[in-house]
């Protein structure tokens, strides 16, 4: 089922935007390799673009510089709590990669960010195993370079997002421009969490953003250790009503994936794995893509006994004529071309 490229969800991952970072409770520095290795090996209608790394200055519209020039020279505490250069050097790809997924969404067409680790930074310290909060840098960067008139972003992990709260504070100027609305702790019972989210729906509803951010946290599931409040079947109903909401207003959605912290399987976050890859299924559903079968890990990935020792390019992805250095690029253009967004530029 080889889809057209103008027929796939373009996902913004790089190597450079996962770390190892042992030793860390959260995994998710290290899992935009895990869930890009399953799209591709699963045969998801995806098509992946390396995202462009941030400079200096675009990380310093959510923050401090001085809190920037020390997460990147490792002088300062990351949100893992340590001062691991790898982590330092992935930051300006896993903002990237969301701004890239931000301008790759169409109405007909969202994109996502193989990213985590966003909305507890705040304008000049991280924490929560967030260090650069990459919802605001893409916030920021969409308004200020004029790509975007208004940006909602919604966020529906497990947990509240006061760094992007806090943020929002700090640039009072962008506030007026930026819905902000975060389910976090409010999401004890099913019918509860669900009015909850009509609720938020329909207040983006009302502000007409030019373009959605969704942080479609794993977290929120019941079997979480750091989350626990829906089952599944619940967390498919809430990506369903998000992807059904967005197709259907035509305001073009990027996500991420955010928290998850179920352990487990062949990957190590087996349980977490499959509620992302639940995600992509009904964004697929919402959008008209097919569907992939629901199937036990390929073997090609039962053989690699730890991702954590796996070298993290080495990764099945980049496949076909999509393959380019220039691949960001050549989605900007595509993308520019073609997007209703863009054309409201
Ligand atoms: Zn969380």
């Amino acid at each position: 089922m080889d889809q057209p490229l103008s027929r796939r969800i373009p996902v913004l991952y790089s190597a450079r935007q996962a770390a190892k970072n042992p030793g860390a409770y959260s995994p998710s520095a290290g899992k935009p390799t895990i869930v890009a290795t399953a799209l591709a090996d699963r045969g998801f209608p995806v098509s992946f673009y390396a995202p462009r790394p941030l400079l200096f200055a675009e990380l310093c519209r959510a923050h401090s510089s001085t809190y920037v020039e020390g997460i990147l020279s490792g002088r300062e505490q990351n949100g893992f709590g340590n001062r691991d250069k790898a982590v330092a050097a992935s930051l300006p790809y896993t903002s990237g990669s969301m701004l890239g997924a931000a301008l790759a969404a169409r109405p007909n067409m969202p994109a996502c960010s193989l990213t985590s680790g966003f909305h507890h930074a705040m304008w000049d310290t991280g924490g929560g195993f967030c260090t650069i909060n990459g919802l605001m840098v893409t916030a920021a960067a969409l308004l200020e370079m004029g790509k975007a008139e208004r940006v909602a972003i919604l966020d529906l992990d497990a947990h509240y997002g006061n760094g992007t709260d806090d943020i929002l504070r700090h640039r009072a100027d962008l506030a007026p421009s930026i819905i902000h609305r975060t389910m976090g702790g409010s999401g004890s019972r099913h019918g509860h969490y669900i009015a909850k989210l009509q609720a938020f729906l329909a207040d983006i509803s009302d502000f007409e953003p030019s373009v959605i951010l969704y942080q479609a946290g794993a977290d929120p599931h019941e079997d979480d250790p750091l989350g626990g409040y829906i089952s599944t079947e619940e967390m498919r109903e809430r990506d369903r009503m998000v992807f059904e909401f967005a197709e259907g207003e035509g305001i073009p959605l990027a996500w991420n994936l955010a928290g998850g912290y179920q352990k487990g399987g062949v990957t190590g976050i087996d349980p977490v794995l499959a509620l992302h890859l639940n995600t992509f299924r009904e964004a697929c559903r919402a959008y008209g893509l097919p569907i992939p079968a629901e199937m036990a890990v390929p073997a090609s990935a039962r053989s690699r006994s730890s991702w954590w020792d796996e070298p993290v390019d080495d990764v099945p992805m980049l496949r076909g004529p999509e393959r380019s250095k220039d691949s960001y690029r050549e989605v900007g253009r595509r993308y520019s071309q073609r997007s209703l967004f863009n054309e409201k530029w």
